[in-house]
């Protein structure tokens, strides 16, 4: 399942997309976030997986501006500790 944290707002859309079929719980997006972005959750299925903390929905732009306007897509420490390449970014 791909599960869509995060809103549209008149400057665009913010969104994480976690795919928790690929997300093994390994915790490393928890570990490299300086945000405090991700946690493990309990999904439907009884499966661990990442979550995004309901604190930071509303306010991605914000919350990863620190991360994004000096790295590139791919550099960002989220997607890069990722291996099973579960985190993607819409912006
Ligand atoms: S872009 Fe940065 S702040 Fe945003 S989720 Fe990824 S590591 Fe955390
Ligand atoms: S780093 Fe990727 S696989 Fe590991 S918990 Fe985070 S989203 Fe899931």
């Amino acid at each position: 399942m791909r599960a869509h944290y995060g809103y549209k707002d008149g400057s665009g859309e913010y969104f994480i997309v976690l795919d928790t079929d690929q997300c093994n719980a390994c915790k490393e997006c928890i570990i490299a976030c300086p945000a405090g972005v991700f946690e493990i959750i309990v999904d439907d299925y009884d499966e661990e997986v990442a979550a995004v903390v309901e604190e930071h929905r509303n306010k991605l732009k914000y919350s990863c501006a620190p991360c994004k306007p000096t790295s590139g897509y791919n550099e960002l420490p989220c997607v890069k500790a990722c291996i099973p390449v579960a985190i993607s970014h819409s912006w």
